[in-house]
């Protein structure tokens, strides 16, 4: 008897099905079956070679597989049995259409690896692998294309920032690092929009007391640009206090009086326009705000001039204020 062509009924299968569950095969059947099997390929041509299942077999064997996982041992056995086989599709590229599939198939799936950190001996192998990793020209410029344009949302920024945090390199690394950046502003000089994108960056970043002080200690005295040898150490005189400085903005309604002032600061300062800081007379004081006071630190008789004049102007309008009251 045959079963070519034959089809068991619901019941049967069900009956089969329920019957086989948790039972194995002998020794002895499972060779039988196999023989059997063998028989059946070789009656119908072979091999499974250039047939394919239904769409429907395929639904439903998918269906079956559903939820299934396979036991160690079955899965030790299967890498025992294809070890040193190669497999079909190796060299063969993925067509365009193949790729689509698994994007299509893989999207909203969540990756197995999801919320898992590595442990330290993956996260090693994985840096050790990495460095002895020789990147070809191509991909440094693959790379960089796809990289580029590229943002970060802000939650992965935070991830990321917090995966840093407590992160500290080691003296080697640093070095490297420094070694890494010396020089690096010649041979990328920054566009404006690049200085512009750093500069909103670092807006409102809060540096701890730490890093302040370290900063702080890199500029002191002579390794400072602006550096006046002591000039800016020299005590203000006593009229120099809170109310004076109130009164002078007052005059100045609260405005920076550099009138290319850019708007970089919203905070405001009493610049002293002869840089004598003892000199406290009205005629010499001027509010600017924070960053239009910085930039009179450099190129101080220039500003001098300029402010000079700004002054005047301000002293003739309150005249004219005085005089018409
Ligand atoms: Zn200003």
């Amino acid at each position: 008897m045959s079963m070519e062509g034959k089809k068991h009924s619901e019941e049967t299968r069900r009956r089969m099905s329920e019957s086989g569950k948790g039972r194995n095969h002998s020794e002895e059947t499972k060779r039988k079956i196999s023989v059997a099997n063998k028989e059946y390929a070789r009656k119908n041509g072979g091999t499974w070679e250039g047939k394919h299942h239904s769409e429907q077999t395929k639904r439903k064997i998918s269906e079956g597989n559903k939820g299934k996982t396979m036991s160690e041992e079955a899965k030790r056995k299967i890498s025992i049995v294809r070890k040193g086989v190669i497999p079909w599709n190796k060299g063969i590229p993925r067509t365009a259409e193949e790729k689509k599939k698994m994007s299509n198939s893989s999207k909203g799936r969540i990756s197995w690896n999801r919320g898992i950190s590595c442990s330290l001996k993956v996260s090693l192998a994985v840096s050790e692998a990495n460095r002895k990793r020789i990147w070809t020209e191509e991909s440094r410029r693959k790379l960089s294309l796809t990289n580029k344009g590229r943002h970060l949302s802000s939650a992965s920024l935070e991830k990321l920032s917090q995966s840093l945090k407590g992160h500290s390199c080691s003296e080697a690394t640093k070095q490297k690092i420094a070694r890494a950046l010396t020089g690096r502003k010649h041979l990328y000089p920054l566009t404006e929009k690049q200085r512009q994108h750093l500069s909103e960056a670092l807006k409102g970043r809060i540096v701890s007391l730490e890093t302040c002080k370290k900063l702080s200690i890199g500029r002191l005295k002579d390794k400072n640009p602006n550096w006046r040898g002591g000039v800016s150490s020299e005590s203000y005189g006593v009229e120099w206090d809170r109310h004076l400085k109130e009164k002078i903005m007052m005059r100045d309604n609260y405005v920076c009086r550099n009138p290319g002032c850019k708007g970089n600061s919203r905070r405001l300062a009493v610049h002293h326009v002869n840089y004598i800081k003892k000199d406290n007379r009205e005629g010499n004081l001027i509010t600017l705000c924070t960053s239009c006071n910085s930039r009179a630190n450099r190129k101080r008789e220039l500003w001098k001039t300029f402010y000079e004049i700004q002054l005047e102007e301000i002293c003739r309008r309150q005249n004219l204020i005085m005089r018409k009251m």
